[in-house]
């Protein structure tokens, strides 16, 4: 659907659970606190509001967390969300800490891609930013995944870390991933959301002006590589592309195409304020069971939800800090 700044929404992130297997310092390095189940959308309310959401326009779902594959039955909510009309592409975006547990599953529900967070290759590096000894695990997850022919995408935060072992930045060996495997690697500014704000934001113009000092054929790659607001760059011998998600020094938002769906049912229009609605009272008082557009409860869901997409705000203020007012951290928003 298109908002009040003449975009057009068309991708929802849903938090399926707050909860994590690892610790990552800049999201939830205490963990979260411990909800009571009715809290979180069942996974049958989530398909009420993404049948809702798919005749209001949306086509691309993310499942995301916490960590999505510690909820029982991820993959099926995948399958599932799959067969709703409208919806184009179901993808998910995992820690890999159990991606290679789940990939038959995962391939039985037909996700349409894989993103997998990871930012650093040094294991010692990994332990101290995640709190777990795992980077093995979900390096294993990885190639396991691009074997098996799933489009895998690896995600990794800007983050100013030490000089690897050897010599080299953190950066060029995880772009080093799409020289190796068919993978795109992107890498995300960080965000002062949450945790995050003790972080300092790596600049990406300059991470732009590195990479083009280190692979000096880059170019620019014009393809379309999902939905999301990544520029991306080929280098001759790479089977995948290097990506870029510049928040803060690239700021797309007039071309933002996203609303976020938190996993105890609040629908949230931009990363930086608090705006949005709790759907869980409309959810659970009126009576939604009929998939039937004409069926009042889903009218009135999808009412709800059109007023408040319809509202999104024109944009962030991550450059004002004292404007913000999310309050959350990103382990409850989904990133
Ligand atoms: N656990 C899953 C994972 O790590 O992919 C899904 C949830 S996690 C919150 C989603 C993404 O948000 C991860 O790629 C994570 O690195 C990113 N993230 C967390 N905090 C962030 C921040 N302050 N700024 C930018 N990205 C952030
Ligand atoms: Fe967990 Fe993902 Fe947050 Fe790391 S970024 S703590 S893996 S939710």
């Amino acid at each position: 659907m298109i908002d009040s700044f003449g975009r057009n929404i068309d991708y929802m992130r849903i938090s399926i659970t707050d909860r994590c297997n690892l610790r990552c310092r800049y999201c939830m390095p205490d963990g979260v606190e411990w909800l009571p189940m009715e809290d979180i959308l069942s996974y049958e309310e989530i398909g009420r509001v993404c049948r809702a959401a798919a005749r209001l326009g949306i086509r691309h779902l993310k499942i995301t967390g916490g960590e999505p594959l510690v909820r029982k039955g991820c993959p099926e909510l995948i399958g599932s969300l799959k067969n709703i009309p409208g919806i184009e592409a179901v993808t998910i975006t995992t820690n890999g800490i159990l991606l290679e547990q789940h990939l038959d599953r995962l391939k039985l529900a037909g996700v349409d891609g894989i993103n997998v967070s990871l930012d650093t290759l040094d294991r010692r590096q990994f332990a101290d930013l995640t709190g777990f000894d795992r980077l093995d695990q979900v390096l294993s997850g990885i190639r396991r995944a691009v074997d098996a022919g799933f489009k895998v995408k690896v995600n990794a935060v800007s983050l100013k870390l030490d000089r690897d072992k050897d010599g080299s930045y953190g950066w060029e060996r995880l772009a080093g991933l799409a020289r190796e495997y068919p993978l795109d690697v992107r890498f995300i500014e960080m965000m002062p959301i949450g945790y995050g704000k003790q972080f300092e934001t790596v600049d990406h113009q300059k991470l732009l002006e590195q990479m083009r000092q280190v692979f000096p054929d880059m170019e620019m790659d014009t393809a379309k590589h999902g939905f999301g607001p990544a520029v991306y760059y080929r280098v001759p011998g790479f089977q995948g592309s290097l990506g870029l998600i510049s928040a803060i020094h690239g700021k797309f938002c007039g071309q933002c195409n996203r609303v976020r769906l938190t996993s105890t049912g609040y629908l949230k229009t931009c990363l930086c304020y608090e705006d949005g609605v709790d759907l869980r009272p409309v959810l659970r008082v009126a009576d939604t069971g009929a998939e039937d557009g004409t069926e009042s409860g889903c009218q009135e869901l999808c009412r709800v939800m059109e007023q408040t997409i319809y509202g999104k705000p024109g944009a962030h203020c991550f450059e004002e800090p004292e404007r913000i007012t999310e309050g959350h951290n990103m382990s409850s928003i989904g990133g």
